[in-house]
């Protein structure tokens, strides 16, 4: 059949069941859940893949869960993505008032554009040459380290973030090519294309004193949150070293400062990633962060534990697989309605995806307000859910009609920079 007929098709589709699509970004936005606790966002997305009656997996790195088309096994594979995780912002409006949580970073309608863009699919999928697999990650945000760590030394995990999870469990070992989307919070455009992300470490850091009162003996304590204050101190000295095209971020946060007001603290703890733009930068910045961290502890002869966790790989997308995409997006909005990107300093895992296997992503429009902030809220919900759900969509149809030409060499000219296999060790071998 015709790619332009099956585009009409799963364009009414999409247009059809638009408002089943919003009811069902709303429910999640309604109920916003922390990584790895994404229980009751991943129950209601099982619901709809009974109801749409797709074969699907579900608990893949605890809450997450695979949904297919076909589950005929036949063609390349596609996977559309949809990130389950919130963020914790109490003093949003309209954070949850039991959790505080919300979805400031929009991740709900991904989820929308993702469940959209399958049900749209659906309607053509036997005239598709390929599957069509839909991928529910959790944990995109890489937040609560020493929670997550803790999972990790119970055995529950290894890795902090859900797409890092599902490549270490074979999740993606029957998937060939990743396709997702995130909102963007100025754009303009309906559709944002291209760019690329800051890579990071992740960090726990412990500073050990001794307590004793801290009117009447502080002499008697050595005094962990002045060691603490001395570290981020150092590190801010070593800022101005950072070079501009390695668009290194650093920002530390003290979870814990202390035990009680009238001792010294003797237990000070921190969480901070270390962030740029190739694993090079990342490694030389973290080097030096470390130091200054050692030295705020040597200063007042306290001691300090640095644990360092892989965090997210650099994020490129497939220049292969950006034209279709691109090409495919024009052809839905038209090329004045197209963001082309540039780099960002923000982080995600989608990064490890792009370094496995062809990757991308697309923005959508229809916020306001700044991400992870109190005034981040969806203004317009067809912008921002059925518009990428369309995209992902056609994207898919151009990807897969005609025997699946376009995805196969898509596959064929991709090199990946990390060999699936061998993704759990190297992630682990990279910072020590
Ligand atoms: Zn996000």
């Amino acid at each position: 059949m015709d790619k332009t007929i099956l585009r009409e098709k799963v364009l009414e589709e999409i247009d059809r069941r638009a408002n089943e699509i919003i009811e069902y970004a709303t429910a999640i936005w309604k109920y916003p859940e922390l990584g790895f606790k994404e229980f009751k966002t991943a129950e209601l997305t099982e619901k709809k893949y009974e109801a749409a009656g797709w074969r699907y997996e579900k608990g893949i790195a605890i809450t997450g869960s695979k949904a297919y088309l076909k589950g005929d096994g036949s063609g390349p594979s596609i996977g559309v993505v949809g990130e389950l995780d919130a963020l914790h912002i109490p003093v949003h409006p309209e954070a949850h008032p039991a959790t505080g949580n919300v979805h400031a970073c929009g991740h709900h309608s991904q989820m929308a554009a993702m469940l959209g863009a399958g049900y749209g699919l659906d309607a053509v999928k036997e005239q598709l040459d390929g599957e069509v697999v839909m991928v529910t990650v959790p944990a995109e945000e890489y937040i609560e380290i020493d929670y997550r760590n803790r999972l990790r030394e119970e055995g529950k995990l290894e890795f902090f973030g859900g797409k890092q999870e599902f490549i270490r469990l074979g999740a993606m070992d029957d998937v060939d090519i990743v396709l997702g989307s995130h909102s963007a919070m100025d754009q303009e455009e309906l559709i944002g294309v291209g760019g690329s992300n800051n890579g990071f470490v992740g960090k726990l850091v412990r500073y050990i004193g001794r307590e004793s009162h801290a009117g009447g003996a502080p002499d008697k304590g050595i005094n962990a949150l002045n060691a603490a204050i001395l570290g981020l101190m150092g590190i801010h000295a070593n800022r101005e070293t950072f070079r501009d095209q390695d668009t290194i971020r650093v920002h530390p946060i003290i979870t814990k400062g202390g035990e009680i007001v009238n001792n010294v603290p003797a237990d000070v703890r921190m969480e901070s990633y270390v962030r740029g733009k190739t694993v090079e930068a990342v490694m030389d910045a973290n080097r030096k962060v470390n130091n200054a961290l050692r030295a705020g502890a040597m200063a007042v002869g306290a001691e300090v534990e640095i644990q360092d966790h892989p965090g997210y790989m650099p994020y490129t997308r497939d220049p292969n697989l950006e034209k279709v995409v691109i090409a495919s997006c024009e052809g839905l909005v038209g090329k004045d309605q197209i963001k082309h990107r540039e780099h960002s300093t923000g982080s995600t895992d989608m990064g490890d995806f792009s370094c496995i296997m062809p990757t991308s992503s697309i923005g959508m429009a229809g916020t306001e307000g700044a991400g992870h902030s109190r005034d981040l809220k969806v203004v317009d919900p067809v912008k921002q859910y059925i518009w990428p759900a369309k995209a992902l969509a056609v994207t898919v149809v151009d990807l897969l009609a005609d025997d699946a030409k376009e995805v196969k060499q898509v596959i064929n000219g991709f090199k990946p920079t990390i060999n699936r296999k061998e993704y759990t060790e190297f992630m682990k071998k990279m910072v020590l």
